[in-house]
């Protein structure tokens, strides 16, 4: 299913990520630190009810990841991600994105959704099913604010800092990426990032994507040329 939605810079996709961790701290009593509780966030700040579910099964199609029920107000994940923290994590945080960022657009019925059973034999409503590998602008929004909301800026950049003091340059970072090598030095300086600044509930490949687009890693080989 291919949501239709209007764009968003990525400046208002941070934006609308910062807005909700500003709200969660304002109705927690305090700012929230990684690993960002995002089932909280969800739960508590939303109140949407959460539920881990066969998916996949129900779909028949075994690369489902999580889905978001409008009228009901419900979240579900996949019970495959069960255990897999980091993925577990992003999914929900991806539908949070859905929740924010495209529910209003749906409700003004500018956008149609498919509808879908929330439990078996029950009546078909209203949801955005996600599935991997979905690169329509839907689902990058929801990714992009997912990452903004696990990993803010602030948190991992202090992470960074205490670390290495300045950006990593790497040899042919770009080159070697493309290519679809391990870059072993990146993956280094995001498990330790991950560990520094407690983002326990991020994977490395999610850190590893952020700390490119927060230019923390830069491509020794290239020095100006941006990498997104
Ligand atoms: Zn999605």
């Amino acid at each position: 299913m291919v949501l239709k939605v209007p764009f968003l810079a990525d400046s208002q996709l941070e934006s609308a990520a910062t807005e909700l961790l500003r709200k969660y701290a304002k109705w927690k009593g305090s700012p929230p630190r990684p690993p960002i509780p995002v089932d909280d966030l969800v739960e508590g700040l939303l109140e949407l009810s959460l539920s881990i579910g066969e998916l996949r099964a129900r779909l028949g199609k075994n690369d489902v990841l999580g889905a978001t029920w409008l009228d009901e107000g419900h979240i579900m994940i996949d019970s495959s991600l069960e255990g897999s923290e980091g993925r577990f994590s992003f999914t929900l945080a991806h539908e949070t994105g859905h929740w924010v960022l495209h529910r209003p657009i749906i409700e003004m019925e500018k956008v149609t959704v498919p509808l879908f059973a929330l439990e078996p034999n029950a009546k078909a409503t209203p949801a955005i099913i996600c599935r991997d590998g979905q690169r329509d602008s839907a689902e990058i929004q929801a990714d992009r604010f997912a990452a903004y909301l696990l990993m803010p800026a602030t948190d991992v950049r202090a992470a960074a800092k205490a670390i290495n003091g300045e950006p990593l340059a790497i040899e042919r970072l770009e080159a070697r990426r493309k290519a679809g090598e391990l870059v072993t030095e990146l993956k280094s300086l995001a498990a330790e990032i991950i560990e520094r600044g407690s983002f326990t509930n991020v994977s490395n490949q999610a850190m590893q994507i952020r700390l490119i687009a927060l230019k923390l890693v830069t491509d020794a080989s290239h020095p100006q040329q941006s990498l997104l």
